[in-house]
């Protein structure tokens, strides 16, 4: 067995299918992570798609290491208080660039064709709603030349057949983990990203490590094909097995 790496890294990882999925091996990851966390000053992060209600729930059903720092929403919500009631205000102003939420609903309440999604969805960088994918095809273009006619250029992120996010410019994940890094001064070759799905592709774009679990969607697997490089490792095992595999690969543990 090789020595363990001393230096501290920065873990980010995406969550549903990612760092959770597999109990056994998530169980084993958490203790390799708690104690070079303790021992070296490592950080842990979680960056999800989930809002906060939803990752109360599962870290609520799960045994998830408290992170150093969460990322909720798409990168939209950022806390570093264990209670996850601070929403960080640099992040937040970062993301407050090109962002005006009541005019941003009040151009969106148009189109008849939005359904506002519950509260627990909403949050002051996120507006979300239903949108049936029949009309999403025509309403998501006129949706977007409305916004840039009042000189909005946000995200506007449909997924899962229902679901349109609009979001700032700024709110991804991937410039979340540059924020991260920047903040406790870590080096890109010191973090390793890790994700499932295609929302996590912003995160792979740095010059960070990624590792690509075993179980991953397709579109991140084309992502891999077309992008393979030493910084990214795309792991045999699934969920957090693969995870356990990626941090040997790059010697972080
Ligand atoms: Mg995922």
């Amino acid at each position: 067995m090789n020595a363990p790496n001393m230096n501290p890294f920065l873990f980010v990882t995406d969550l549903d299918n990612t760092l959770v999925g597999d109990d056994a091996a998530l169980a084993e990851l958490n203790q390799h992570l708690a104690s070079h966390r303790e021992q070296y000053d490592s950080k842990i992060v979680y960056a999800t798609g989930r809002s906060l209600y939803l990752y109360r729930l599962l870290a609520s059903a799960k045994s998830l290491l408290p992170p150093d720092a969460l990322i909720t929403s798409v990168g939209t919500e950022m806390y570093f208080d264990r209670q996850h009631q601070q929403h960080d205000p640099e992040w937040a102003s970062i993301l407050s660039q090109g962002w005006n939420r009541e005019e941003i609903v009040e151009i969106a309440s148009q189109f008849t064709q939005l359904q506002p999604q519950p509260k627990s969805e909403q949050n002051p960088y996120k507006i979300s709603y239903y949108l049936a994918q029949a009309v999403a095809g025509e309403t998501i273009p006129q949706l977007k030349s409305a916004l840039n006619e009042r000189g909005y250029k946000i995200k506007l992120i449909y997924s899962a057949g229902q679901d349109l996010d609009l979001l700032p410019k700024n709110g991804d994940k991937g410039l979340a983990v540059k924020f991260l890094r920047q903040r406790w001064d870590i080096a890109p070759e010191q973090t390793i990203v890790c994700g499932d799905s295609g929302n996590d592709i912003a995160m792979f774009k740095g010059e960070e490590k990624s590792l690509i679990v075993g179980n991953a969607k397709p579109e991140l697997l084309q992502w891999y094909e077309a992008n393979s490089s030493e910084n990214n490792y795309l792991a045999k095992s699934a969920c957090a097995g693969g995870i356990l595999e990626g941090l040997k690969h790059f010697s972080f543990i």
